[in-house]
C-alpha cells in the first residue's frame, strides 16, 4: 500500500457506506480494521483483492464458512448454477434439503433428525426453544465468552450471583433465566445446579471457545457437563456454528473429543458460502418442534435450495478430498512456526488453536520456559509449565493486550499483504486453498512485525 490512505478507493467507499449503512457496515466487526476497512473486489484462491487492487492472503474466510477458500470447485459451482437456473427458492420441499440432512446425519454420531434454517443465531434460537419446551423450564446455562449469536436469550454477561443484558434492549429478565458461567471451571457448573438444578432447561457451550481467542476444553469438562445435565434432566447442547466440519473433520467437534450432546447446532461451512444454520438430535427430542411438536419453528427460506446444493457439494468435496488433512497440517505448521517465533521475540505470547484454526494471543505472563510446552498450539495440557497461565476462559483472552493487536499489529500485518481477522477474540482459518508458500511467507510476516516491538 504506497498510495496515501485517504485516496484510495475502499476510503472513499466506506465515507459514503458511513452515509448509508449503520457504520458503514452490515456487521459489527467489520467496523474493526484500522484505519478504515477494505472493500474487496473478489476473492482468488487464498487471496483476496481489494478495490485499490491490493492482494492480501485471506485468514477470515467469511469467518469461519470458507472452508475451500474463495475459488469454489467445479462440482460446487455447477450444482450452485443448476439450483440457480432453475428457480430461486420454492418454499415447497426439494430433494437436495433431504440429501444434505442425510449426509450430516451419516457423519455426526448425535444426530438423527436436522431442521434447517438461515443463521447460526436462528439456529441456538430455536434449540433453546426446543430445550425449554421439552423440559418446561426457562433457565439456561452459557459460558463467559462463549458466542451463540444474537438473540436475547445468549446477549447476557456476567456471573451467577451477578449477571446483566450484554446489549441495550434486552430485557432484565432474559438475565434472569440466563445464567453464565467460566468455560472449562466445573466446580462453577456444579454449584449453578445446585442452586436452580430443577429449573435448567439447558447447558449451553461450544466444544472450544471459538469467537474470544480459541480455548480448547480441558480434559473431563464435557463429561463434566454431560454429567450434570444427565443427573438434573437438562439437556446439553453443543453449539457447533463454528466448529462443525471444521474441528474434527466430518465427525466434528463432537466426534474429536468424545462429546455426547443432545442437541447440536451447525452453520457457516454447511451452507458452503451461503446462509445457513441447521439444529440436530435425537428424534425423540427433535419430533418436539412443529409440525410433529407444539415448540413452534418456521421459515420461509428453510432449506433454501441454493444453500443446500451448496452445503452438500462442498461436504462432498471435503470427503472426497485430502481437504482436512490439508488444512490442518497447514494449521499445524502456522502454530508450531507461531510457537517459534514468540519463543524469540513474544515468550509472554501464547499461541492457541487446534486443526485449521488459530491465533496468537496477546497474553500478559510467561514463565520462565519453554520447555514442555505444547509446540503447535495450547491444548490445555495441565502438565505443562504454563498450564496455569495460558487463557482458560474468554476474561483471560480479554486481559490480553487486545488493543495493541487491534491498532498495531493487525495494520502491520495488513500492510504485508496479510489479512487476519480484526481483533483479537476471533479466530482466524486456513483454507484449502492456502499453500505451504502461504505459510512461509505469512509467518515471516509475524516475525517481521513481532521482532519489531519495543
Ligand atoms: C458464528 C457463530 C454463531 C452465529 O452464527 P450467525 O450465522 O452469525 O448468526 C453462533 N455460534 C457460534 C459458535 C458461532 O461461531
Amino acid at each position: 500500500m504506497t498510495q496515501n490512505h485517504d485516496e484510495s478507493t475502499s476510503f472513499q467507499l466506506y465515507d459514503h457506506a458511513l452515509e448509508l449503512l449503520v457504520g458503514g457496515v452490515n456487521s459489527s466487526v467489520r467496523a474493526d480494521p484500522q484505519p478504515t476497512p477494505v472493500f474487496v473486489d473478489h476473492g482468488e484462491g487464498a487471496d483476496i483483492v481489494d478495490a485499490d487492487g491490493n492482494q492480501y492472503c485471506d485468514y477470515i474466510m467469511g469467518y469461519g464458512p470458507l472452508l475451500l477458500g474463495h475459488d469454489l470447485p467445479d462440482s460446487v459451482r455447477e450444482s450452485i448454477s443448476e439450483a440457480v437456473a432453475d428457480g430461486p427458492m420454492y418454499g415447497i420441499p426439494t430433494d437436495v434439503e433431504v440429501k444434505l440432512a442425510e449426509f450430516v446425519i451419516d457423519h455426526v454420531d448425535s444426530v438423527e433428525r436436522l431442521r434447517f434454517v438461515n443463521s447460526g443465531t436462528e439456529a441456538t434460537a430455536a434449540a433453546i426453544r426446543l430445550a425449554r419446551g421439552y423440559t418446561g423450564r426457562d433457565k439456561i446455562i452459557i459460558m463467559q465468552g462463549g458466542y451463540h449469536g444474537g438473540h436475547e436469550s445468549v446477549l447476557v454477561e456476567g456471573s451467577l450471583d451477578k449477571r446483566g443484558p450484554s446489549s441495550l434492549g434486552v430485557p432484565e429478565t432474559f438475565a434472569e433465566e440466563t445464567i453464565p458461567v467460566p468455560f472449562n471451571d466445573g466446580e462453577a457448573l456444579k454449584e449453578v445446579f445446585e442452586r436452580y438444578g430443577q429449573d435448567i432447561a439447558a447447558v449451553v457451550t461450544e466444544p472450544l471457545l471459538g469467537n474470544c481467542g480459541i480455548v480448547l476444553p480441558i480434559e473431563g469438562y464435557h463429561e463434566t457437563i454431560r454429567e450434570l445435565c444427565d443427573e438434573y434432566g437438562s439437556l446439553f447442547i453443543l453449539d457447533e456454528v463454528i466448529t462443525g466440519f471444521r474441528i474434527g473433520g466430518l465427525q466434528c467437534a463432537q466426534g474429536k473429543y468424545d462429546i455426547e450432546p443432545d442437541l447440536t447446532t451447525f452453520a457457516k461451512i454447511i451452507g458452503g458460502g451461503f446462509p445457513v444454520g441447521a439444529i440436530g438430535g435425537r428424534a425423540e427430542l427433535m419430533q418436539e418442534f412443529t409440525p410433529t411438536g407444539d415448540v413452534f419453528e418456521s421459515g420461509t427460506f428453510n432449506g433454501h435450495p441454493v444453500t443446500m446444493a451448496a452445503g452438500l457439494e462442498t461436504l462432498q468435496f471435503a470427503k472426497e478430498h485430502d481437504v482436512y488433512s490439508h488444512v490442518d497440517n497447514l494449521g499445524d505448521q502456522l502454530r508450531s512456526g507461531l510457537v517459534d517465533i514468540v519463543e524469540d521475540y513474544a515468550p509472554e505470547y501464547t499461541v492457541v488453536g487446534t486443526d485449521s484454526m488459530f491465533k496468537l494471543l496477546f497474553t500478559r505472563e510467561a514463565p520462565e520456559t519453554f520447555d514442555g510446552h505444547c509446540r503447535a498450539g495450547c491444548v490445555q495440557d495441565p502438565d505443562c509449565p504454563r498450564f496455569d497461565l495460558c487463557p482458560k476462559t474468554g476474561a483471560d483472552v480479554e486481559a490480553g493486550e487486545t488493543d495493541r493487536w487491534k491498532r498495531t499489529f493487525w495494520p502491520a500485518m495488513a500492510e504485508r499483504g496479510v489479512l487476519l481477522t480484526p481483533n483479537q477474540l476471533e479466530s482466524q482459518f486456513v483454507s484449502y486453498a492456502h499453500t505451504e508458500a502461504d505459510i512461509e511467507r505469512t509467518l515471516d510476516s509475524y516475525q517481521d512485525v513481532l521482532s519489531m516491538r519495543q
